[in-house]
């Protein structure tokens, strides 16, 4: 339904009617307790967001289910957006060097900001997923079968994305091979804080039966801690970064990110 009015208005005046909304919603919110990075304005709290399965749980997937002052109520960043724009602030070279970007799978408040950056290349593109609506200006690929030549960009952006693959070391490989030396990545996904071992079963295909054992209608695994592993598989060095032991001193806290959330930052030599 939401696709079909998507389709009906046009994606010019449906940015005007989102913006208005915003703007409007954020009054409420306004306060001194949170701000946003990408937006700049306080909150005295933010929007909540995601949604709750017992295997969230049980399994204790970071970074899923239901969660408290997830969304800015005026840029509509999430949490997640907001840990990598503080990654990039403090720790990595995209605000300054000219740089060829790539991010698949793009996400709202960190498309805007590399749209704004003058110094970078930047092109995104989604895996292509059937029912889903995409505005004209969005690229569909295939992240096993990447049509980039070899070593093409300087950064890749692929969040939340592998674990919907189902040859995701294929897809791994791929994104390694259009990565420059001395290149970078960001490549997050859902990761159980208790599996040892990723958990996947090719013959559980039904969106109900994904929903139950993998925490997502259309999710096919649930990574366990050797995801690092099976990145290195693919050729990456990963430094895990944990911004609740490395960044205590920064205030971040007021930012709203969730700090249990490591962030991946995959490079190649
Ligand atoms: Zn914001």
């Amino acid at each position: 339904m939401k696709s079909k009015i998507k389709k009906i208005i046009p994606f010019k005046i449906g940015k005007k009617i989102r913006g208005i909304w915003q703007r409007t919603q954020a009054v409420y919110y306004y306060g001194n307790k949170y701000e946003c990075p990408f937006c700049g304005n306080t909150f005295r709290k933010m929007l909540p967001g995601g949604y709750d399965l017992p295997v969230i749980k049980e399994k204790q997937i970071i970074g899923a289910g239901r969660r408290a002052n997830c969304i800015c109520p005026r840029c509509y960043s999430t949490d997640r957006d907001r840990l990598i724009y503080l990654y990039l602030k403090n720790s990595s070279s995209i605000f300054t060097n000219q740089l060829d970007v790539i991010h698949i799978a793009p996400s709202g408040s960190l498309v805007a900001l590399f749209s704004s950056l003058k110094n970078i290349n930047y092109q995104s593109g989604v895996k292509y997923h059937e029912g889903f609506y995409y505005s004209k200006d969005i690229t569909l690929i295939d992240i096993t079968k990447l049509s980039f030549k070899d070593q093409s960009f300087d950064v890749i952006f692929c969040n939340h994305v592998l674990e919907h693959i189902h040859d995701d070391r294929k897809a791994m490989s791929e994104l390694y091979r259009i990565l420059r030396p001395g290149g970078w990545a960001i490549l997050q996904v859902p990761i159980s804080n208790i599996l040892d071992k990723t958990y996947e079963d090719p013959n559980i295909t039904g969106s109900k039966e994904r929903e139950v054992y993998f925490g997502q209608f259309d999710h096919v695994r649930i990574y366990g801690k050797d995801y690092t592993n099976r990145l290195e598989e693919s050729g990456f060095k990963i430094q895990e970064v944990k911004p609740a032991i490395e960044w205590k001193e920064n205030n971040i806290d007021k930012y709203a990110i969730n700090k249990e959330e490591v962030l991946f930052i995959a490079s190649k030599d």
